[in-house]
């Protein structure tokens, strides 16, 4: 493994013999971070083995929550470049986890969500005949190029995975209008919610953004985030646009806008939104100071996968900024209303609810959708259960998880 830098030693842990099987955790990107690290807690807690790879898909927004996370990696791929295709990063990912696959055969891989990252990992396992486990499967938003190429990653790995970990009664119904085997599906909600409240219980919140919290006091918090490859271009820049004259307009309005690294957002970011009055352009925030923000919002604008998942357990109003969302739970709890794709609607969005405030001043706090932050016990517990009749039926010869 000569091009695969090995980040962390071997563990104590590696080396106990009454572990017992060997779980590879594959992540790449911040949000598959957060919803894996809780389910690697608690594959540990568990005695599972468990061998953590970093694609490092996206290096400089990963590397500095794996600390507040408290997870080590085991392998970083280290496939970050700059602009690069989703096939570069398939083809790298694939080619470099196959040879950790080989040395460390482990019983199952766990992948989570929709990234390029993911669907190499899953894979991976496939072409390696080692069963895949698919964390938030069977999110669909029903348009292959919108989240692009999420969208068609999902689809492929629920074709791949021999156990779909399902956020939602309704994600489940989803797989099984694919023809996914009921006894494969497991709703378990999805572990961003167990992360969540893991972080909130242990806020800490640095001393810049508490400052800034505390300067913006009695205006009204805008809370933007947006990072979709399908918004990138015109999409983003009339976004943007909307967004700092409403702020401009309004002088009880101020902007907080942790800025994606992708040249694609930040460029444009600093050209519409930078030194503008009341337009706070951020670097991005570790977890426990972007919650600290999200809690302290008037309104959130986001592209966001996770946040649309975060927000119920806050009650914070969200304007997703899509045209279309794989989470009509948080539009049907009330929380969040989808912009949609016509030009003019963000702007109309934010002027009525800027003038009559029904809406934002309704969204309370509601029993999240998405999860009752048990997650990862659930999911380890079908893991456990499978692995062991894996083992039983190995012992017997006619092993078969595919
Ligand atoms: N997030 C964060 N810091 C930031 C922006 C987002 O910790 O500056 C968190 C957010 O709470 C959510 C996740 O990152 O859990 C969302 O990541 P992102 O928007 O990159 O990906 P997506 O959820 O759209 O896949």
């Amino acid at each position: 493994m000569h091009d695969t830098v090995i980040t962390s030693k071997e563990k104590n842990y590696r080396s106990t013999v009454d572990w017992r099987m060997k779980v590879l955790v594959l992540f790449g990107t911040r949000p598959e971070a957060i919803k894996l690290a809780p389910v690697i807690h608690e594959l540990r807690k568990k005695f599972f083995q468990t061998v953590v790879v970093s694609s490092s898909q996206h290096k400089h927004l990963l590397t500095p929550f794996l600390a507040s996370l408290e997870i080590d990696v085991d392998f970083d791929l280290g496939v970050m470049k700059r602009n690069q295709s989703p096939s570069d990063v398939c083809s790298r990912v694939m080619s470099k986890l196959d040879k950790i696959l080989a040395l460390e055969k482990p019983d199952l891989i766990l992948v989570q969500g929709d990234t390029t990252t993911t669907l190499a990992g899953a894979l991976a396992g496939f072409y390696r005949k080692i069963p895949v486990g698919h964390v938030e499967a069977g999110l669909r938003s029903g348009n292959l190029m919108s989240p692009y190429p999420e969208e068609m990653n999902r689809r492929v790995v629920s074709q791949i995975a021999s156990f779909h970990f399902a956020a939602t009664e309704k994600n489940r119904r989803n797989l099984l209008a694919e023809d996914v085997p009921s006894e494969k599906i497991f709703v378990t909600g999805n572990p961003v919610v167990d992360a969540m409240k893991h972080m909130l219980k242990n806020l800490d919140v640095s001393p810049e953004i508490a400052e800034l919290i505390k300067k913006t006091e009695g205006k009204k918090r805008l809370l933007l985030t947006t990072h979709r490859r399908e918004s990138f271009g015109s999409t983003m820049t009339t976004n943007l646009k909307v967004l700092r004259d409403f702020v401009d307009k309004r002088p009880n309005v101020c902007l907080f806008f942790p800025v994606h690294p992708n040249p694609n957002v930040k460029g444009i970011a600093k050209e519409i939104l930078g030194k503008r009055e009341r337009i706070y352009l951020l670097d991005p925030l570790d977890y426990s100071d972007f919650l600290a923000i999200m809690r302290s919002a008037w309104l959130i604008v986001s592209d966001s996968g996770g946040v649309q998942e975060e927000a119920p357990s806050l009650g914070k109003p969200l304007l997703v900024m899509r045209e279309n969302t794989e989470r009509p739970e948080a539009i049907r709890s009330g929380v969040s209303k989808l912009i949609g794709n016509s030009p003019g609607s963000l702007k109309q969005m934010l002027e009525e609810n800027y003038s009559v405030e029904t809406w934002i001043k309704s969204v309370k706090e509601v029993a999240n959708p998405f999860g009752d932050g048990r997650s990862a016990a659930r999911i380890v517990r079908v893991i456990e259960e499978k692995l062991a009749a894996k083992d039983r039926a190995a012992k017997a010869d006619q092993g078969k998880l595919f």
